[in-house]
């Protein structure tokens, strides 16, 4: 794996890069922008082919044959002269990549989302989100030390970012290495179901990329590759967990209390960055007679790879999105697999889900300067923004056909629910059991490339909807009586996600107790800051997840930035700490209540992660990227209570 792109000089004759351009896979949109930064040539942007918006889900953008072959016609011109050697002319300005980046979106870009999506881009791999200050700057002598809590993609991307503001940090990690969600879930066929070329951080996008989705090694080694990178590994102290965390209102410090192999120790420090994740700590179902089974049990995420699968009668519970990619692992071992599914999933078709990329595209990436970023801004024009009205209800329409909420979210699940259809026509019986009835896209939608079906079908595989009534020593019976014997069973039954960080005990000022205040609605300013809590940050913390538009990383870039920002003005401004005001707080989250009231997700009563256990929404984010990002840009010292 590498960062820096290492292009190859293009040695290709014009017909074999016809061919390459003209193989399916190539992904033709961002040709010209790449194309057009590369050689610094804004006449390669033909206006015969701005994108339409409303086409972001088609292949190509949406073009005609002819607009195909028109790009190819001048992707192939840029390409000779990258290959005769000419390169970006000295006045190229940032009205220019301004120019090429509107063309790219189909949109006249300004203002914010302009510089937002530039940071997206991140044109040649710069760092655009760097702190732009570092510590040296401010005359205080006061220590100030952080603790991050996780060595995931979060607390990496924090570490990063404080040392880049020359901040004293540890990381105190409950593993024995890097990588979090990627380190836990082994489980096979594990993969990242958010295209890789968003899944990464801005500033270190890769260029090779194995697949379109990587699987869980591709990640993991990602994550450790980006950590020696930053040069972190030295201030991580592994498998080491935090019990608790108090506020000690005299020193200005909280106090960590920390348990590993060596005992139990207290380390003091000015700031807390939390960044332990919300898909952390498995989910058990509560369902009777659990502990009586006899045979093998375990959960996704603590995958059990000492126990053959093979000769052994395996259940699953729970068809989420871990359950779907390891089912079929699962089937092509065990002698049966009966699948036990409460609710059906919404499957989003994606062919290439676990396709290697294909050597033309492969191609693209290594001869043509900066195709990865271009590519990258691309994917963000289809798969982002342009999603998410999609979920939003509209007052005014009618329900009662499909339980959809507006005329395109009707248009998406009609479409969904074509796929599912073709894919079971000729199992009508399956096909029964497995087109929801809920609303499009209030449960997370689950990646498919035909592999559900075609697993689903097997001889020996069996689709249980009945619902599970208890757990023998032999197996599972459901509530019509029928025992289904078994000889293990694998839990896909999720993560106690809307427990933000459990089990760790944290007491803020006058004594109050985090999760005492949060009372089981975890709530957070910008999911980031609680009241009470001063120097404590979150990240993913409540109400930062997304379910159709987007990659995480963005937001955890978001948060970095912002926390950094704070850190900034503490020592700017000299100040011990800051605690956020309860009405900025409140007012924050009312709005963020109403915000989700307005979602598919919000509206509909079907089970999902992103609700506790009153059924209120304390994981997503319910409005548009763009808004997150100018939230997090500064803080506003009004929203906070100095404390000196
Ligand atoms: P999940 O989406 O919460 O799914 C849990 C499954 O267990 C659901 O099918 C649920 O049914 C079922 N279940 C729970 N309790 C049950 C009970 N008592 N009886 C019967 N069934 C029960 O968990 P997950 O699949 O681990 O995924 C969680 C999230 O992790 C995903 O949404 C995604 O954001 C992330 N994830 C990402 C990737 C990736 O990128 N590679 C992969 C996996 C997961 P109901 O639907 O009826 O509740």
């Amino acid at each position: 794996m590498s960062f820096t792109p290492n292009l190859s000089h293009i040695h290709e004759d014009d017909d074999e890069i016809r061919s390459i351009l003209s193989a399916s896979g190539t992904e033709l949109p961002p040709l010209l922008p790449a194309l057009a930064y590369a050689l610094g040539d804004l006449t390669l942007l033909d206006e015969d082919l701005w994108l339409d918006p409303a086409k972001s889900l088609e292949e190509q953008g949406g073009w005609t044959l002819e607009q195909q072959e028109l790009c190819r016609e001048i992707a192939l011109e840029g390409i000779r002269r990258l290959r005769a050697g000419e390169s970006r002319h000295s006045d190229f300005t940032d009205k220019d990549l301004h120019t090429i980046m509107s063309w790219a979106c189909g949109t006249t870009l300004d203002g914010a989302y302009l510089e937002m999506l530039r940071e997206e881009l991140a044109p040649e791999n710069r760092d655009l989100r760097a702190p732009n200050w570092s510590r040296k700057d401010f005359s205080t002598n006061r220590d100030f030390t952080v603790a991050i809590i996780g060595a995931g993609m979060s607390g990496i991307l924090a570490a990063y970012r404080l040392k880049q503001a020359g901040i004293d940090f540890v990381i105190f990690e409950k593993n024995s290495g890097i990588g979090g969600t990627w380190l836990e879930n082994t489980y096979p066929g594990c993969r990242v179901d958010v295209s890789n070329h968003v899944y990464c951080y801005s500033f270190m996008q890769k260029h090779d990329w194995p697949h379109f989705h990587s699987t869980q090694e591709v990640l993991l080694q990602y994550f450790n590759e980006c950590a020696d990178h930053f040069n972190i590994r030295d201030n991580i102290r592994f498998s080491t967990e935090v019990s608790s965390a108090v506020w000690e209102e005299a020193s200005g410090q909280w106090d960590l209390e920390l348990e590993s192999e060596n005992g139990e120790e207290v380390f003091h420090c000015n700031s807390i960055i939390s960044a332990v994740g919300q898909l952390n700590r498995p989910a058990y179902p509560q369902i009777a007679g659990r502990e009586l089974f006899k045979g093998p049990s375990w959960h996704s995420a603590r995958w059990n790879h000492e126990e053959k699968l093979e000769d052994k009668n395996i259940a699953v519970i729970g068809t989420g999105c871990s359950a779907i990619q390891f089912i079929p692992r699962v089937a092509e071992q065990a002698s049966s697999t009966t699948i036990f599914q409460r609710t059906p999933n919404w499957l989003m078709p994606r062919p290439q889900y676990q396709q290697e990329l294909p050597e033309n595209l492969l191609w693209c990436f290594d001869h043509i300067p900066f195709y990865n970023n271009w590519f990258r801004l691309h994917l963000f024009w289809r798969s982002h923004e342009g999603l998410l009205p999609r979920l939003e209800i509209d007052p005014e329409w009618d329900s009662s056909e499909d339980n959809s909420i507006s005329a395109s979210n009707h248009e998406l699940g009609f479409m969904l629910r074509l796929y599912l259809e073709s894919e079971f026509s000729d199992t009508p019986e399956l096909l029964e059991k497995v087109i929801p009835d809920y609303t499009m896209g209030a449960k997370r939608f689950v990646i498919d490339d035909g592999l559900w079906a075609t697993t689903l079908k097997r001889p020996d595989v069996d689709l249980c909807t009945d619902q599970i009534a208890e757990i023998t020593e032999e197996g599972i019976v459901t509530e019509n009586g029928n025992l289904h014997k078994v000889d293990a069973i694998i839990y896909g039954t999720g993560f106690k996600a809307s427990e933000f960080l459990t089990p760790m005990k944290i007491v803020g000022r006058q004594g109050l107790d985090l999760h005492e205040q949060w009372d089981g609605v975890a709530q957070a300013y910008l999911g980031i800051v609680s009241p009470n809590f001063p120097n404590l940050f979150f990240m993913y913390g409540p109400n930062t997840n997304i379910v159709i538009n987007g990659s995480i990383i963005y937001f955890s870039e978001c948060e970095a930035h912002y926390i950094t920002r704070y850190i900034r003005y503490l020592l700017e401004h000299d100040i011990t700490a800051l605690d956020v005001k309860k009405e900025v707080h409140d007012e924050y989250n009312v709005r963020l209540d109403e915000g989700n009231a307005q979602m598919a997700w919000g509206t509909s009563s079907v089970n999902s992660w992103y609700k506790n256990a009153d059924g209120q929404i304390t994981q997503n984010w319910p409005f548009s990227l763009l808004e997150y990002w100018e939230q997090t840009r500064e803080i506003n010292p009004n929203d906070y209570i100095e404390l000196q």
